[in-house]
C-alpha cells in the first residue's frame, strides 16, 4: 500500500490542456512517472482559444478567489524565471477604459477596491493612456483608463508545448489523439486502470481529471456527478503585416490583444450572446473584425485567418474545482475557467497535494467536495 512519502507509480493526466501541462510538468519534475492523455493534441483545446489574459482585476466576486488570481499571477513569472519566459510569457500590463459614466463610475470604484486590496492600478486621462502606453488604439481623449501594469497574456498553445517537452525530456509519456474511456476501479473504489480509444488499458494509481470542457463526462467515469455551467465564447484570429497592439486590452465592445507574430485575437462578450442565436462562426469572426477595426483603425488591412467557438471549463457555482475527492482513492480534479491565469498555481499546489497528500489552504474554497452528489450513470 502507497504511504504518503512513497512517489505513485504512475499518474494519467487527463486532458492536455494549460491545466493538465501545468500539473504534469510539476509531478514530472518531482519524480512521479507521468502520462499526459489527450483526445486531439496538446493544447489544442479551449488553452488555444481563450482571449489569454493573466490578471486578478476581474476576479474580485470573492476574496479568496482573487486571492488565487493573484498567486496565479506571481506563479506565471516563477515559472517564466524556471523555464524562460520566450514565445508564451508576456508581461505588458492591461488597459480598460468604459463606454459611459455608469460603466465608469464601476470600474473606477473597481479600481479603488483593488488598489486597497495591494494591486498595482494607474488611473489616467486617455489622451495620456494613448500617448504614454498605445498610440494606435482609438482611445477617446476624455475617459479615465485603467491601467494595470502586473498584468499579463500568454500564448497558451506554446506554454502547454514547452511544458510537456520539458516533462517528456525528462521520461514522461504522452499519447496524443487518444481518449480516456474509462477508468477501472478496485475493491476499495480506488483508481486502477485507464481504458483508452485505441483499445489499450493502462495500469494507474492516480489519475488527474484535467479535460476542460469535457470534465463532467470523465469525472462520469468515476460516477461522480461534476455539474458544470454551459458558457460559450468565441475568439477570432486576425492576421497583419504589423501587429498595431502591445498589450490586451478591454474596451467597451471587444477585447483585443497580440498574439504573437503578425496575429491578433478578438473577443467580445456581446458577440458571445449571439452564439446561441445560431450564427455562423465566420459572421461572429466578421462582427468581431468590425468592432476591432473601430477601436484599433490599423486593423483596417488585417483579415481573419481563423475563429472558434469554444466552451469555457466552469464548474456550476462558478469556480475552480480541484484537489482529491476522497471517496475515490486516487482521483484528482483540476477543472477551472481562467484556467491560464491560474494553470501554474493549480499545478503546483495539486502536484504538492498529490505527492504530500497534504491540502493547502488556498484551495479551500474551490474543493470537489462541494459537489458532492455521485451519478447513477456516467453521462453518455
Ligand atoms: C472565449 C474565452 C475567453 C477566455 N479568456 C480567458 C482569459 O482571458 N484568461 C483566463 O485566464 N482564462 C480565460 N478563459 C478560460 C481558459 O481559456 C480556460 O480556463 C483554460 O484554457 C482551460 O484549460 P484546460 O486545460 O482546462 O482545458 P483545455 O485547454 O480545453 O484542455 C482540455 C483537454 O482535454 C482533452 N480531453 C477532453 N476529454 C478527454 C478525454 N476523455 N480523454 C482525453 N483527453 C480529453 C481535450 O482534447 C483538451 O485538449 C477563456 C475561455 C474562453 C472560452
Amino acid at each position: 500500500m502507497r504511504t504518503s512519502v512513497e512517489l505513485p507509480r504512475r499518474v494519467a493526466v487527463i486532458g492536455v490542456g494549460v491545466l493538465g501541462a501545468c500539473v504534469g510538468w510539476n509531478l514530472s519534475r518531482q519524480g512521479a512517472q507521468v502520462i499526459f492523455l489527450d483526445a486531439d493534441r496538446p493544447g489544442e483545446g479551449v488553452t488555444n482559444w481563450s482571449f489569454s489574459w493573466v490578471n486578478a482585476s476581474n476576479k474580485t466576486v470573492r476574496r479568496s478567489y482573487f486571492d488565487l488570481n493573484v498567486a496565479g499571477m506571481a506563479a506565471h513569472r516563477d515559472l517564466a524565471d524556471a523555464i524562460g519566459p520566450d514565445s508564451w510569457w508576456y508581461p505588458s500590463g492591461h488597459l480598460r477604459w468604459a463606454g459611459d459614466a455608469a460603466a465608469e463610475t464601476k470600474l473606477l470604484e473597481t479600481a479603488e477596491l483593488l488598489a486597497g486590496w495591494g494591486y498595482g492600478v494607474e488611473v489616467c486621462p486617455g489622451a495620456e493612456a494613448r500617448r504614454r502606453l498605445d498610440p494606435a488604439v482609438a482611445i477617446p481623449g476624455e475617459v479615465s483608463v485603467v491601467f494595470y501594469p502586473d498584468e499579463a497574456w500568454v500564448h497558451g498553445r506554446r506554454l502547454v508545448g514547452r511544458l510537456v517537452g520539458l516533462a517528456v525530456a525528462a521520461g514522461a509519456e504522452l499519447r496524443s489523439d487518444t481518449a480516456v474511456r474509462d477508468i477501472g476501479t478496485g475493491a476499495d473504489g480506488g483508481v486502477r486502470t485507464v481504458g483508452l480509444s485505441d483499445g489499450s488499458r493502462l495500469d494507474v494509481d492516480i489519475v488527474v481529471n484535467a479535460a476542460g470542457p469535457g470534465a463532467a463526462r470523465v469525472a462520469g467515469l468515476v460516477d461522480r456527478r461534476l455539474p458544470m455551467r454551459r458558457e460559450p465564447g468565441v475568439v477570432a484570429r486576425v492576421g497583419c503585416a504589423q501587429v498595431p497592439v502591445r498589450r490586451p486590452l478591454h474596451a467597451p465592445r471587444i477585447e483585443i490583444r497580440p498574439d504573437g507574430d503578425g496575429s491578433v485575437v478578438l473577443h467580445s462578450r456581446e458577440v458571445d450572446a449571439l452564439i446561441d442565436t445560431g450564427e455562423e462562426p465566420a459572421e461572429l469572426a466578421r462582427l468581431l473584425h468590425d468592432m476591432g477595426q473601430q477601436v484599433v483603425p490599423g486593423l483596417g488591412d488585417s483579415r481573419v485567418t481563423a475563429a472558434r467557438v469554444a466552451n469555457r471549463p466552469i464548474p456550476a457555482d462558478g469556480f475552480p474545482s480541484v484537489g482529491a475527492v476522497p471517496s475515490v482513492p486516487g482521483y484528482y480534479e483540476a477543472v477551472s475557467h481562467s484556467g491560464i491565469t491560474l494553470g501554474p498555481v493549480i499545478g503546483r499546489l495539486l502536484a504538492a497535494e498529490i505527492l504530500s497528500g497534504k491540502r493547502d489552504a488556498m484551495l479551500a474554497d474551490f474543493r470537489p467536495e462541494r459537489f458532492r452528489a455521485h451519478t447513477s450513470h456516467p453521462p453518455g
